[in-house]
Order: structure tokens, then sequence, then C-alpha cells
């Protein structure tokens, strides 16, 4: 019996996922011991709407970001253009090719995260972060409008000329290091915070504080934070998590949230005489 097309894809991100699972549940119990059982508990109602969100963005919006930006660079090469950067990462050879797609990917990552933050686009990234209890898996908590913004990092990977190979590897690595500072364990990763990101970073990043909040924007790399200014983390982060505006509970009021922001009628000023 052959199984339909859709299948293999789904049972292999189902097992990705599983392992992903497996891994963070064991770095858990070694991190915090008997700790990381009520950590779970605790955390289990958002990760059931994070499973939701993951779900509808698994099925509706990774093939919206890969299809429109597989015709953006079909029409960037159709149109002729001669990307810069091709000749070099051929010169380059693989491994620093690797190196640079996933450093230069960081580094549009992180634009694209503070544009994320600006008043505008900051009601659909509010979703990220309405999380309070930060998981690996809070990773895959984004409102689809949100998720559309990740079409900017392949685009420019895409006009800098890397090959399609790079650009997918560069995605992959974000994607687990992006689950990686999602973690729920307090390491600042010492020295190495010079060069990486790291779980305590990020959880910063989603401090309730929305002065805390604007720093530590990038996803592998901590020097971008620190060449522009929004680097902070003293320590492990011990501040509240999620953000200060109300939103109503459910995956329902995730979806709703930005356009009840963008939508509603703004308050008029008061007339004084
Ligand atoms: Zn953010
Ligand atoms: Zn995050």
């Amino acid at each position: 019996m052959t199984l339909p097309n859709f299948v293999k894809p789904v049972l292999d991100q189902a097992a990705d996922l599983g392992l992903m699972a497996i891994f963070f549940l064991v770095l858990a119990l070694l991190v915090k011991g008997a700790k990381a059982w009520s950590d779970a508990r605790a955390a289990a109602e958002e990760t059931r709407i994070n499973l939701i969100l993951y779900g509808v963005d698994q099925v509706l919006m990774t093939p919206i970001v890969v299809l429109i930006a597989a015709a953006f660079a079909q029409t960037v090469h159709a149109m002729g253009w001669d990307a810069p950067g091709a000749a070099l990462w051929d010169k380059f050879g693989g491994i620093a090719t690797a190196f640079i797609a996933v450093f230069l990917a960081d580094f549009l990552g992180y634009w694209r995260h503070r544009l994320q933050h600006s008043a505008l686009l900051w009601p659909g990234h509010a979703v990220h972060h309405s999380d309070t209890q930060l998981t690996w898996f809070s990773l895959n908590r984004m409102h689809p409008i949100d998720r559309l913004g990740t079409i900017l990092d392949l685009i420019g990977l895409t006009l800098l000329g890397f090959p399609t190979w790079a650009v997918a590897l560069a995605v992959m690595v974000r994607h687990y290091y992006g689950a990686f500072i999602h973690a729920d364990v307090p390491w600042t990763l010492g020295r190495f915070s010079w060069v990486f990101n790291s779980p305590a970073m990020h959880r910063w990043h989603h401090a309730r504080d929305e002065e805390i909040s604007g720093k530590n924007f990038a996803t592998v790399f901590s020097v971008f934070d620190r060449a522009f200014g929004t680097y902070y983390c003293p320590g492990p982060c011990t501040v509240p998590l999620g953000i200060e505006a109300p939103m109503a509970p459910g995956a329902l009021g995730q979806y709703l949230y930005p356009l009840q922001v963008w939508f509603s009628p703004r308050p008029q000023p008061v007339e004084t005489h």
C-alpha cells in the first residue's frame, strides 16, 4: 500500500518534534531535577495553545512562506540578477559559505526582529511574546502575520546569491538554535556569550517590562546586539515574562489580537474648554 504524498513529511515533522521534545526534557531533568516536572505542568496550558499555533503554521504558513520565497528566487533568476556574492561563495567553498550564510541570515533576522518591535508591527509579534512560561516550544508561538516576516530573511539571502542548500542550512541552524534559546534553562553561556546568544539572553527579551524586551534581537549570535547597542544580559533572567497588554485567552484570542489592535477605533482625545 502506498501512502498519500503528504503523509511522509507529516511523519518526518512529528519525528523531528518528538526527538526535540525528548532532548529538551532530558536537558530540563539534568539541569532542574524534579522541578522540571512542576515547570512542565505550569507550562502545559500555554504549550497546548502553542501546539495549535504550530499545527496551523505548518499546514498553512510554511507552504506559503516557501512558495513566496521560491517564486521570488525564480523571478530574480529569470530577470538575470547577478548577485554580487554568488561568485564569492563559489570561491569560498562549502564550509565558509555555510558559516557566512548562517551569520548573514542572523544579521538579517536581527533587523527584521527589530522591525517586528516597531509600533506598527508589534501587535502581530506580541503573540510570540505573550507566553508567560517560556519553553523551547515557545519558538512556535507565532501569529501568521508575524511569520510572513521571515520571508524577508529568505529574500535577503537570495539577493546575496547563496545557493539553495546554504539558505536551507541557515534556516535549519537558526530553527534549532532558536529552540535552544527559548529553553527554560538559566544558562548565560559564560565567555561564549561574547559571540553566541544564550537562553538567559533571550529570556530577558521575553520580559514583560517593555524596556527590557526591547533588547537581544538576534537568534544565534550575540555580536549584532553588542554592535548595535541592544545587548542586555546581567545574568539569568529573574523577572516576569509575557506582555503588558491584555490578550483574550486561548488560541483564538492569539489570532484575533493584532486584528483587534489594528482595526479597533482609536480613542478620541477629550476636548477641554
Ligand atoms: Zn521579539
Ligand atoms: Zn522568542
